[in-house]
């Protein structure tokens, strides 16, 4: 028999294509319908049997990740935990977590850290719990968790987290990131969209209920480029650009540089783009670069899948 000693998941950063933001809900959330977009930039979250849970974080932003039971994946493991019992599975695991996806960048690494640790934990344990249960639990522990361990193209609704995937035919997007120095606090540019709307003298229950875009979804399922690129939208993005004000400078060097379409990752503060081809965004990549109106850039191709285990070697 083989034992499992350690079990590492490949989990994706994600994208909102559209992001409707709803009026502040009683629990203080906001209901949302959103177009999640899984787009190739990793993390990897490695799990291994050990005496108590504990956490190192290496890579992107590393430093500004809780090293305790505020992590998230710490809280996938333990939400886990309570799910399956016997054997091993009661005991500490020593989570290792790789970052690529910039922390607080809107690209919703925390949720996806989450992910794979549920997806290498039901692994590491033999608890074969379904695509279905995991699903159930990953809405525990945050908005966005789920989609990480569905990946692909999807619309979410409620806070994100009721998903129904998107019926599109496989065309491959190539998307231009552009990273900011710092990060913006999720909760905080909702408290900004609130602002704003309340400073617009509507009251917040009378507009804004979210609904899904229609014309973006026909550009999904059209796998047209141009016309995707037009139909990107964010009702996040004017609080983000009232906290970070230079990344107006970025979405405007990115529109001139020849993107289809721009706009803020989520809560911000990274920027996206959308390009025509890989050469066209490996040109926007290198250009945006020199412009200086970011701290750097990377290119990613997206729809790829949800978190899963990586093959052992060998
Ligand atoms: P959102 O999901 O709201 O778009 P985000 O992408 O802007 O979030 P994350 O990188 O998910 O931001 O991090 C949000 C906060 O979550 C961070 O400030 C950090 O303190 C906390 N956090 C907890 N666990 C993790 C983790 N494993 N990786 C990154 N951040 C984490």
């Amino acid at each position: 028999m083989t034992i499992v000693t350690g079990v590492t998941a490949r989990v994706p950063a994600k994208l909102n294509l559209q992001l409707a933001v709803g009026p502040p809900r009683a629990d203080g959330y906001h209901d949302l319908v959103t177009v999640f977009h899984a787009v190739s930039l990793f993390d990897e979250v490695t799990v291994e049997a050990a005496g108590r849970d504990t956490v190192t974080v290496t890579g992107e932003g590393a430093g500004t990740v809780p090293h305790d039971g505020d992590n998230l994946a710490l809280r996938a493991v333990a939400a886990l935990r309570r799910q399956v019992r016997g054997g091993n599975r009661t005991a500490g695991v020593r989570v290792s977590i790789a970052k690529r996806i910039p922390v607080a960048a809107g690209m919703a690494g925390g949720s996806a850290d989450a992910a794979a640790a549920l997806v290498a934990c039901n692994e590491l344990w033999t608890a074969g719990l379904t695509a279905q249960r995991l699903a159930e639990i990953a809405a525990t522990i945050g908005s966005d968790v789920a989609f990480a361990l569905l990946g692909g193209t999807a619309v979410g609704r409620g806070r994100g987290e009721r998903l129904t995937p998107a019926l599109a035919p496989a065309t491959q997007y190539h998307w231009v990131l552009a990273f900011a120095d710092g990060q913006l606090s999720t909760p905080e540019v909702y408290a900004a969209l609130d602002r704003l709307r309340s400073s617009q003298g509507v009251a917040p229950q009378a507009k804004h209920q979210p609904d899904l875009d229609a014309g973006l979804m026909s550009a999904l399922r059209s796998g047209d480029a141009a016309r995707l690129g037009r139909a990107l939208s964010n009702d996040l993005q004017p609080a983000a650009l009232s906290l970070y004000p230079a990344l107006r400078k970025t979405l405007a060097a990115g529109l001139e540089l020849g993107a289809l379409g721009a706009l803020v990752a989520g809560s911000g503060p990274t920027c996206v783009f959308l390009a025509a081809s890989a050469e066209r965004a490996l040109e926007l990549a290198v250009s945006l670069s020199g412009t200086g109106v970011c701290r750097s850039v990377a290119r990613v191709t997206g729809p790829v899948p949800g978190a899963a285990v990586v093959p052992a070697q060998g």
